[in-house]
């Protein structure tokens, strides 16, 4: 197994054969969450704790399913509620924490860079849940697993990643792992929601659904992320639907058996028509979500194993 790193703050830093050792054994935990006995103790003894500074539905939940079927103490902080508030800085909130002595902490921030900084301050491994518009490293590797399994490959396909690219960290960390695993990416949306010089990550570009879609393998639609949006990005919902909108006239141009994805929270009829999202022969959504869950479980038996294999080394027992 190859996974020489002490935390998973994005996709930049891993090779491609850390990328596949992550996905064959989430694989392995998708067969455990299947079954009726879900329990390992891959984090027996271990203190995982959750910070998130911004909203989260499925992937706190995830993260903390991941954590207490492998055994670990989950432990989630309620940041809206903490110190934070008070004007803590996230430096103390992080050393503060690190004096309660936690094996693996899972931190979602808004500021592109947090979750970073937060890593170099503290013992614990770190796993980025999405830190602003820079990476969302599991939602990567969950949407990987999703079109591996789906595919039967995850080289040589292309890939549509349609809507919001400007905003969104599940872009960013997406293209750069299908760009690892030799896929074809396109991104597809319109100008004022793609970011400048992306043709520089080896994608294309185009402003046209029909254009973009045509021949992809796999669809994956992001939503608007207002909250990132600092003035007039779209000039009405209607009108954003009726030209990057997925519904079955634009997909129809994708491959017959192309896939349809989406990270959530979905905007039904502003990115994607409900019936298409519903749709069992096209849409992998809720695929997507129990990936969520292995992948996660992946992710921190894997960091687990290090560090416990750099306390040995330093004559701790853990
Ligand atoms: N849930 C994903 C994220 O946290 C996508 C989204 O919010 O639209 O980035």
């Amino acid at each position: 197994m190859t996974f020489r790193h002490r935390h998973l703050l994005g996709i930049e830093p891993l090779h491609p054969a850390e990328i596949s050792t992550i996905l064959d054994l989430a694989d392995r935990y998708v067969d455990l969450n299947q079954s009726t006995n879900k329990r390992s103790d891959a984090l027996a003894g271990l203190t995982q704790i959750n910070m998130f500074f911004e909203n989260s539905t499925r992937t706190q939940a995830s993260f903390e399913l991941a954590g207490k079927r492998l055994g670990a103490d989950v432990m989630n902080m309620a940041m809206q509620a903490s110190s934070i508030k008070k004007g803590e800085t996230l430096i103390d909130t992080a050393l503060t924490l690190n004096a309660m002595h936690p094996d693996l902490l899972v931190v979602r921030h808004p500021q592109s860079g947090a979750v970073n900084l937060l890593a170099e301050k503290v013992n614990a491994a770190v796993l980025n849940a999405g830190d602003g518009r820079h990476e969302h490293p599991t939602q990567a590797l969950l949407d990987a697993l999703t079109i591996r399994r789906e595919k039967g490959r995850l080289h040589r396909l292309t890939v549509a990643i349609c809507g919001d690219i400007a905003h969104s960290r599940v872009a960013r960390s997406n293209l750069i792992l299908l760009g690892k695993m030799e896929n074809r990416v396109r991104l597809v949306g319109p100008p004022t929601l793609m970011p400048a010089k992306i043709a520089e990550f080896g994608v294309e570009v185009f402003d046209d659904m029909k254009a973009g879609l045509e021949g992809a393998d796999v669809v994956m639609m992001l939503r608007l992320q207002r909250e990132r949006m600092d003035g007039g990005f779209i000039p009405s919902e209607r009108e954003y639907f009726h030209r990057f909108g997925l519904d079955a006239e634009k997909l129809a141009y994708a491959k017959d058996d192309a896939i349809v994805m989406h990270p959530g929270p979905m905007n039904r009829g502003v990115e994607i028509d409900g019936t298409i999202a519903d749709d069992i022969n096209r849409s992998v959504i809720q695929e997507q979500v129990e990936m969520g869950v292995a992948v996660r479980m992946a992710a921190m038996d894997l960091l687990a194993r290090n560090l416990r294999e750099a306390q040995a080394a330093r004559g701790v027992m853990v």
